[in-house]
C-alpha cells in the first residue's frame, strides 16, 4: 500500500497572558492557548494526524508535557522532527486538511499566513495544506470562548 491517511485533534484552553499562535502565525488577542509548549492547536493536531497515519501514537508520546525540555517549546519545531521521522520511515506529505474552531478572534485573515508556514516547515507547497476556520456557533466550551480546537487530516503517500 503506498498511501496511508491520519487524522487529529486538540483544544486547548484560552487565558489571558499567553500568546496565541496558531499554525506557527501569532495572531492578536486579548486571550492566548495555555499549554506546556506555545500552545499551536492546529500544529499539534497536523503532527498527531501525521504519526496517526503511520501507527505512530501521538505527540503527548514524543514530547511529554512532563518533560521540563519541552516547555515553551516552539510547535513549529516539533513538527520539523514530526516530518523527519516520517521522511526516516519512508513516506512524504500528500496533502494535509485541518479545520479551526474558534468563536473569536476572526482567523480567515491568517490563514495563508498559516498556510505558508507549514508549507516551508514541511518542505511541501501551500497548496497541500487546506485550513479552514468555523465557529462553534456559541456552543459548548468553545463557543463560549473557553478554548480553541483543531482538527487535521493528513495523507501520506510513500516517498520513492
Ligand atoms: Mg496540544
Amino acid at each position: 500500500m503506498n498511501i496511508r491517511i491520519g487524522n487529529g485533534y486538540d483544544i486547548h484552553r484560552l487565558v489571558a497572558d499567553r500568546a496565541l499562535i496558531l499554525g506557527g502565525i501569532k495572531i492578536s488577542h486579548e486571550l492566548g492557548l495555555l499549554g506546556h509548549s506555545d500552545a499551536d492547536v492546529l500544529t499539534h493536531a497536523i503532527m498527531d494526524a501525521m504519526l496517526g497515519a503511520l501507527s505512530l501514537g501521538d505527540i503527548g508520546h514524543y514530547f511529554p508535557p512532563t518533560d521540563e525540555k519541552w516547555a515553551g517549546a516552539d510547535s513549529l519545531m516539533l513538527l520539523g522532527q514530526v516530518d523527519q521521522l516520517i521522511q526516516e520511515k519512508g513516506w512524504r506529505i500528500g496533502n494535509i486538511d485541518s479545520v479551526l474552531v474558534a468563536e473569536r478572534p476572526k482567523l480567515k485573515p491568517h490563514i495563508s499566513a498559516m498556510r505558508e508556514r507549514l508549507a516551508e516547515v514541511l518542505s511541501i507547497k501551500p497548496d497541500q495544506v487546506g485550513i479552514k476556520a468555523t465557529t462553534n456557533e456559541k456552543l459548548g466550551p468553545v463557543g463560549r470562548e473557553e478554548g480553541i480546537a483543531a482538527h487535521a487530516v493528513v495523507l501520506l503517500v510513500a516517498a520513492d
